[in-house]
């Protein structure tokens, strides 16, 4: 037997719960341990102190005042609940913004699958000169750029960089 399962057993061992075998092979370690057999001894003694201890006599009207005190306690904290709950209007900020992330999350995977299939060769892309001729139906040079790029394509900053381009090309005058 470890020391480390004599001192798990040992709350077992000292109230006699233990099986037959496990009280001998305790037994045995004792013999054998110097440091669990002071460990044991050490407990045994604190045992023996402590029920030998003179008995706590309450004072007679120990149990009303505690049972006061308990109600007491329990009122205060309803008031503290009541008082701390969250107001309407902070729940429903926090429903909102959770209907929003929500809606983000849906409208970045919507988003982003197609994207994750769009594997455009690695070609160095150079943005195609702000010639007033249409880039090739729908493929914007932006995002062909960060795509190629193997950058993570956030639909918000798609949309950014679409509208710049547009408003770029609207004062190119095309
Ligand atoms: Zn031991």
């Amino acid at each position: 037997m470890m020391c480390r399962e004599f001192r798990d057993l040992h709350p077992a061992f000292l109230d006699d719960t233990l099986s037959a075998h496990a009280i001998v092979e305790m037994q045995l370690h004792l013999t054998e341990c110097v440091r669990c057999s002071r460990y044991d001894t050490a407990i045994r003694r604190g045992l023996l102190v402590l029920r030998n201890l003179p008995a706590v006599e309450p004072s007679a009207d120990f149990l009303d005042r505690l049972n006061q005190k308990l109600v007491a306690a329990r009122e205060l904290d309803a008031r503290a609940e009541v008082f701390r709950g969250p107001g309407v209007g902070s729940f429903l900020a926090t429903a909102a913004s959770v209907v929003v992330v929500g809606f983000l999350a849906a409208m970045v995977f919507d988003v982003a699958k197609p994207a994750r299939d769009l594997r455009l060769p690695p070609v160095v892309a150079v943005r195609p000169p702000m010639a007033p001729s249409a880039p090739p139906a729908g493929v914007n040079s932006a995002f062909v750029a960060s795509a190629s790029m193997g950058l993570p394509v956030w639909p918000a900053a798609m949309m950014a960089e679409q509208a710049q381009e547009h408003f770029a090309a609207e004062e190119l005058g095309r």
